[in-house]
């Protein structure tokens, strides 16, 4: 147990009591793990405690009253402006905020403060409905952080923000009570308890707008974007107190109460798209053409500047034109929806139109093509990571977020430009949300030098005047004042607004203890504290901004670390071995790192695809495993790489001897007697459970070659040539003679490598650190492969994905090697007669899949041959990762704690591409999971 400053330990005692000392965070790693959030700002909380229920948090927040102990709240950490870290205690949202409803028509969803916003979305979209903030972090963002930053995005307008769209909430306030807006009775039930407090609202609303002038200002400044300081539109804009109450907490940062529902309104989403690349010679046309296009019928107008468009022109699949443009150019991406194609039409002939006096160094082309409206979006959507890619090892990225009225937008960005220029930040991206007049600016700075320190001092001063001195615009439209604008709300709102705010802060929350410091903060340099240090580690990671997007399909991430978390454990430890800093704590983490950081992580790499520069620390865990095995562990491994069959053979006897004894001892006799044995041996002793494959039963030999049909190859994996169908399993064929009747049923002669039995793709050797072994196999395999489908001539398949993900690097364009998923979708199902089954079953995409870009072929093949197909929405990598569920159960244990709650109870049987995921997939549903191959074999028949 690590020990606390005071008075945490007593505020922590207290918690003892109601929270289960797994949510209990205080150890050194994971404390400074959660210190970060997409800022460039850190502070390591003392206490981070994951919170369950709303009745779990009032209590937490009562006893916070009690000790004077600051909370803040973090939902996803994806904020970019500081506003979700503290050095106090943390509270995060633990697993159990996802519930969400629908009412009948889609028009209103009910949400709890956990559900991603890219979720909400998923569900609503069979209504053609959609929630209308829409942040580019949608995917990663939680409910709960969308509503308390009054994120916006590129398709929300203004009124479609959490602030416009909100019906009703829950809240829990500082002292612990809560109130439900829902409806008249519960109201009537909180008026009766607060009374006090709604005659503050109440007082504090009628002074608002009795104050003319004030109340002007604040009408006037909410007519565009702005989230710095507090939604104290809801003074005037409502009359209830319980009204305004609830719209106070939207864009309040956590520091008002703690949103533990929300309903919103949702706003319509048209399936019929299009969108045009319009380029302009100057920027200044640009925001003029955005202006013209605003009263047409548009759902996205972005803003790129020519530094932004320079910055992807040379990545894969982007429009050739972007190449060699004049200087000053700039582009607005348009996107128009409508409910018909008809309409789609319509509304495309009158944006064209309205912009035809504009010059464009183009024509205005418009698609409705989904494949080039990606490639569209991809240029916008590029910016970003290709930034974060740019910038030197070490830098931060700085990302500012202003709102000029629309009219003036073209001489601000002007101004901007201008002023950017001025303090040598002449790298600046700039883009934005020009329909709203919001525009973003990026550029990277190594904070660790003092006088880029005083530099961006200097610029945010000189930028505050501008914005608010010239223009009288939003400091921050959408991202939230946080630290990093908190300096500058006065400045921007004038001491009327500002004391307004102060007497909302300390009406709601008297003591002080929700999130102190960020929106009103009297340190005027509150902004240049706490800068978040960005140590070089390794250039597989050194990219990493931060920004959390790679969290949510991380299988550890309820068990230990997060890819961001490790990439901050690894940053923390390389600095303090440079420095030589408090040596105690550098042991104290690398020690702790061991586990949380490089034994729990799957090395799945779905983190590089979610991560918007491609990171894969998957790959960093193995490059450290490498290194610790050393060259003792790679030749032990290579004695085993070479006696492959024999392993092979020892495995499959283990097996056999497991099944014995399970069906001699029964189950639970089975596994209690070796969860004891492991138990004694410390773990190292593989985990046994009831879903364990029997030995698998093959004959991987060319015995029944036909020369009149087309030749595959077919590779079955080492795992599949091992494991057999489980032992209560009715499917009693092993994979790879499913496979080949498949095969053979579609009209091809099956061929396998010769001395199959001692071959292997390597990743098991790689996932282990054992590069050397890994590269030998591979390439022994690689050899046979070609060999046997004479040179490339004749298509390979591979039974297993991420064998199959793994040999398709390896052989490049030398052979086609197909995975078993595209090989049947291609060109199994087409040869075969298909029936449909009716009861539901349920599909598990492996990581690999995801990877080769083929869950949709995967979904197709369940699709046809199932009416009803499952793919739970919360689970994303297995966690098995191999072996992993034998050596550490927990990481598959974490990754699938939500696998049983989401099927239905009708659906018996899942399907997958890999034999090892399948075991964790059946242990933690409680239903047999096998290859889709099986699915695929029982729907079909030979065509007469
Ligand atoms: C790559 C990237 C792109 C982004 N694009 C956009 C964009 O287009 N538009 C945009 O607006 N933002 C954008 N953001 C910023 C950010 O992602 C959004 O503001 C997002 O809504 C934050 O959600 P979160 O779940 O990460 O919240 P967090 O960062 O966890 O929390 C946000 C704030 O809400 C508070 N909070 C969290 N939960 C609760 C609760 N239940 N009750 C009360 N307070 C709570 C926290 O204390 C904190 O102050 C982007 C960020 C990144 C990294």
């Amino acid at each position: 147990m690590h020990s606390l400053p005071k008075p945490y330990d007593d505020f922590c005692a207290e918690l003892r009591r109601f929270v289960a000392p797994a949510r209990l965070i205080q150890d050194p790693l994971r404390t400074l793990a959660y210190g970060t959030d997409a800022s460039f700002y850190r502070l390591i909380p003392k206490l981070v405690v994951k919170a369950e229920s709303e009745a779990e948090v009032a209590r937490i927040l009562r006893v916070a009253r009690k000790h004077a102990t600051p909370v803040t709240f973090r939902a996803a950490g994806t904020s970019v402006s500081g506003q979700s870290i503290t050095d106090s205690v943390l509270l995060v949202l633990g697993d159990q905020w996802k519930h969400y409803e629908i009412n009948t028509d889609g028009s209103q969803i009910r949400l709890q403060p956990g559900v991603i916003g890219g979720h909400a979305n998923r569900c609503l979209a069979p209504f053609n409905r959609k929630i209308g903030p829409d942040p580019a972090s949608i995917n990663a963002a939680k409910i709960g952080g969308i509503a308390a930053n009054n994120a916006s995005g590129m398709c929300c307008q203004l009124a479609h923000d959490s602030y416009h769209t909100l019906v009703n909430a829950r809240i829990v306030l500082a002292d612990g009570t809560v109130i439900d807006t829902v409806d008249k009775s519960t109201r009537e039930a909180f008026a009766e308890t607060h009374r006090d407090l709604l005659t503050q609202v109440d007082e504090l609303a009628r002074r608002t707008r009795a104050n003319a002038l004030l109340a002007k200002r604040i009408r006037e400044k909410f007519q565009i974007r702005n989230t710095s300081g507090y939604s104290i539109n809801a003074l005037i804009d409502f009359e209830d107190p319980i009204d305004i109450l609830q719209h106070l907490m939207i864009g309040s940062e956590g520091t008002l109460g703690f949103i533990s529902e929300i309903t919103y309104r949702t706003v319509a989403d048209p399936p019929h798209k299009a969108s045009a690349l319009v380029l302009f010679p100057n920027i200044k046309d640009a925001c003029e053409a955005a202006a013209i296009v605003k009263a047409r019928p548009v759902a996205a107008v972005e803003l790129m500047d020519r530094a932004a468009l320079r910055s992807v022109e040379d990545k894969t699949g982007m429009p050739d034109y972007l190449d060699g443009l004049p200087e000053d150019a700039a582009s607005l991406l348009i996107e128009t929806r409508a409910t018909d194609s008809t309409s789609l039409k319509r509304q495309i002939k009158a944006i064209a139109s309205s912009i035809a006096d504009v010059k464009t160094l183009f024509p205005v082309h418009f698609t409705d093509d989904v494949e080039e409206n990606i490639q569209l979006w991809n240029v916008r959507k590029g910016l970003y990571p290709s930034i974060g890619a740019m910038r030197e090892t070490g830098t931060s990225v700085i990302t500012e977020d202003v709102v000029f009225p629309i009219p003036k937008l073209a001489s601000a960005t002007l101004d901007l430009q201008r002023l950017l220029r001025k303090h040598s930040y002449d790298e600046a991206i700039m883009l934005g949300h020009a329909l709203e007049g919001n525009l973003h600016f990026i550029f990277t700075k190594d904070f660790g030098k003092y006088q880029e320190i005083e530099r961006y001092r200097r610029f945010m001063d000189d930028f505050a005047k501008l914005v608010v001195g010239k223009y009288d615009a939003s400091l921050k439209g959408e991202h939230g004042t946080g630290r990093n604008m908190a300096p500058y709300v006065e400045f921007e709102w004038g001491r009327d607004a500002y004391d307004l705010m102060r007497d909302i802060k300390s009406m709601l929350d008297p003591d002080n203890i929700l999130n102190p410091g960020v929106i009103l903060n009297s340190d005027r340099e509150v902004h240049l504290k706490n800068l978040k240090p960005s140590f070089p580690v390794d250039p597989v990671v050194d990219k990493c901004i931060e920004c959390g997007m790679c969290e949510l399909t991380c299988p550890s991430s309820a068990l230990t670390l997060t890819p961001r978390q490790r990439i901050v454990g690894l940053r923390e430890i390389a600095r303090l071995e440079a420095s030589g800093e408090e040596p105690q704590r550098r042991i104290a983490l690398q020690r702790l790192y061991r586990y949380d950081g490089v034994d729990s992580c799957a090395g799945d790499g779905l983190c590089a695809l979610a991560c918007p520069v491609g990171i894969d620390t998957g790959q960093m865990m193995r490059i450290l495993r490498a290194r610790r095995i050393g060259e003792r562990g790679n030749k032990a491994s290579r004695l085993l790489a070479d006696n492959f069959s024999v392993v092979s053979k020892i495995a499959r006897g283990a097996l056999r001897t497991a099944n014995i004894a399970h069906i001699a001892l029964g189950t639970s006799l089975m596994q209690g007697l070796t969860g004891g044995v492991r138990k004694l041996s410390r773990g190292h002793v593989p985990a046994w459970n009831p879903y364990m494959p029997t030995a698998a039963r093959v004959s991987s030999t060319n015995a029944h070659s036909r020369t009149d049909a087309p030749r595959v190859v077919y590779f079955p994996s080492c795992a599949s040539r091992t494991m057999g169908p489980a032992k209560g399993d009715p499917e009693r064929d092993s994979l790879p003679a499913k496979t080949e009747a498949l095969l053979r049923k579609a009209g091809y002669e099956v061929v396998y490598p010769e001395d199959c039995e001692r071959l292997c793709c390597g990743m098991p050797f790689e996932s282990k650190g054992l590069m050397a072994s890994a590269d030998a196999k591979a390439d022994e395999t690689v050899q046979r492969l070609l060999r046997v489908s004479r040179n490339g001539k004749d298509a390979i398949v591979s039974d297993t994905s991420p064998c199959a993900l793994y040999l398709k690097q390896r052989l490049k364009d030398d052979a086609t090697l197909f995975d078993i998923t595209e090989f049947v979708h291609d060109f199994v199902m087409p040869r075969l007669t298909l029936r449909r089954r009716s009861e539901p079953v349920a599909l598990h995409p492996t990581c690999s899949i995801r990877k080769m870009g083929l869950e949709d072929k995967l979904r197709k093949i369940a699709e046809a041959c199932a009416e009803q197909v499952i793919v739970p929405e919360g689970v994303a990598c297995c966690g098995w990762a191999g072996d992993k569920g034998f050596t550490h159960p927990e990481l598959t244990m974490s990754a699938l704690r939500d696998l049983r709650a989401s099927l239905p109870s009708d659906c018996m049987s899942g399907y997958s591409t890999s034999r090892t995921c399948e075991i964790g997939l059946s242990y933690h549903s409680g239903r047999h999971y096998r290859s889709i191959v099986y699915l695929v074999d029982g729907c079909t028949q030979r065509q007469p």
